[in-house]
């Protein structure tokens, strides 16, 4: 008699935490894994995992495509059962997360956005956005009369007052922490502002998420500098930091970086560096470490390295300055830090992976794709978002990346669940592990030919090599293929309260 809802039956189980790997039997019930086992079990349903690698789900702690469906579905094809907006962030915090009750496919969570809270204050034209979505507003500006003032306009001392009281009320709310990506408003937001949002997460025992404020490896203006910024006020007040798409920011000073953390780690100050797989980035033309006296001399690039996502065109310096100027929202791609470097970093044992996913574009209208039903290979946009995870996979196996393949699922699930757990996101205890009790969000992969086949020309191409995911206990992905109509997706939340 079936004994469990679904059982895993014959594959390799990864477990970071307790360094289990080897083949073992998993049992599921109501949502959490029931049973890690060398005994055959029996369930209602059977997915043969033979030749196939059965670890957690992995944890995406930087997808701005986590509140829908058409990221969420890219996501979960690249085995990403948590993707969540916590860089840039998201506000309102309550409705956005009412937005996505019982309608998601994976788990999602969302931190506090100082940038929208800033173009909240600053901007009294802002009318209808996108739910809290405030990416989707950001490529999209006209239907949200988005302005600039976000990214250039400095606040008075009644706006930083209100700034902190909103800023607050996200946290109460129940957000991951504080998004912080003032790496968009180098010339607007204030060193002031950055303290109080390190501040706040240190009094809700939360972590700061943060785009630093420079990409660059020179002085004065280096990405090391940006880092600090963050950090001095951590050691006042307490909370995390996790600086993301770190080697975009640090560029040659990646690996000092990431040492930098290491030490401060040892003297118990909670900061990590989170890296994608690509020596490219994707943003909007606005973005000041574009800049030609930025992206010139601070990060060794030229105009051509910047790439216009809807027709795949390099710029020129007349183009650049004309979009700049006109269109300070069009979507490019951008080359930044060096491979060697990505590489590195990633390869450095306390690095983890986050896709910074990024919105994608209807090839033939320019509009944002939001659908589930739409078709992937019809759309424009950054890879990341699509290939994340199953290019460090490939990258493990191809021995491009020096780790064993534990480790690179570790930096995927295991690394960001407990760095989350301590701080102030206690559901995560619950993921990132193939443990009894815990949360069923599990991925499937066959290691030998898991590959991302998402490209700078085709930047919403499925990962394949990955048949199975499950979120919650439910199948997501089956055969290679979605499952519709499914909606396991639980939100993740901070604990909303003063630590
Ligand atoms: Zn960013």
């Amino acid at each position: 008699m079936a004994e469990y809802d679904i059982v895993i039956t014959g594959g390799r189980v990864i477990d970071p935490e307790t360094e289990l790997d080897a083949v073992r039997n998993v049992g599921i019930n109501d949502g959490k894994i029931a049973v890690v086992t060398e005994k055959a079990i029996q369930g209602k349903e059977t997915i043969d995992a033979t030749g196939h690698v059965v670890c957690p789900g992995f944890i995406d702690m930087h997808n701005h495509n986590a509140g829908y469906p058409f990221g969420q579905k890219l996501a979960l094809r690249d085995g990403v059962t948590t993707p969540m907006e916590l860089e840039l962030g998201v506000y309102p915090v309550k409705e956005w997360y009412e937005g996505l009750d019982g309608k998601s496919r994976s788990n999602y969570g969302g931190s506090v956005s100082s940038v929208a809270v800033r173009e909240f204050i600053l901007n009294p034209d802002l009318t209808e956005m996108f739910h809290g979505n405030f990416v989707l507003d950001m490529v999209s500006p006209e239907k949200a009369h988005t302005s600039m003032k976000w990214s250039q306009q400095p606040s008075t001392a009644e706006q930083i007052e209100q700034f902190e009281k909103m800023m607050e009320e996200g946290l109460q709310q129940g957000s991951v922490g504080v998004g912080h990506a003032v790496g968009y408003m180098v010339d607007g937001c204030s060193q002031q502002e950055s303290a109080i949002c390190q501040k706040l997460a240190g009094k809700y025992g939360q972590s700061t998420y943060v785009h630093s404020r420079f990409s660059s490896q020179m002085p004065p203006t280096s990405g090391l500098l940006a880092f600090f910024e963050m950090m001095a006020p951590q050691e006042i007040y307490g909370g995390g930091v996790v600086l993301q798409h770190m080697s975009a920011q640090a560029l040659r000073d990646t690996k000092a970086a990431l040492e930098l953390f290491d030490a401060a780690r040892e003297k118990g100050i909670q900061v990590i560096g989170e890296i994608y797989p690509y020596d490219y980035g994707a943003s909007d033309i606005l973005a000041p470490y574009l800049y030609p006296e930025n992206y010139g001399r601070n990060m060794g690039r030229t105009y051509k390295d910047i790439i216009q996502i809807s027709n795949l065109e390099p710029l020129t310096k007349e183009s650049y300055e004309h979009l700049r100027e006109t269109a300070p929202f069009t979507p490019i791609m951008f080359y930044n830090a060096l491979e060697e470097d990505v590489v590195k970093g990633l390869e450095h044992p306390s690095s983890v992976v986050g896709s910074d996913g990024f919105v994608w574009t209807d090839r033939e209208t320019g509009e944002i794709v939001l659908d589930w039903d739409h078709p992937c290979d019809t759309v424009n946009g950054h890879p990341r978002g699509a290939g994340t995870h199953a290019r460090i996979l490939a990258w493990t196996r191809e021995k491009k990346l020096d780790i064993p393949l534990s480790l690179a699922v570790s930096k995927m699930t295991y690394m960001i669940a407990k760095y989350m757990e301590d701080n102030g996101v206690p559901q995560m205890a619950d993921k990132g592990r193939i443990q009894e009790g815990k949360d069923a969000d599990i991925t499937i992969f066959d290691p030998e030919t898991v590959q991302d086949n998402a490209t700078m020309k085709d930047g919403g191409l499925p990962s394949t090599g990955i048949p199975y995911v499950l979120v919650n206990g439910t199948i997501v992905i089956k055969d290679s293929d979605t499952v519709d109509d499914v909606f396991p997706g639980k939100p993740i939340h901070g604990t909303g309260k003063v630590a």
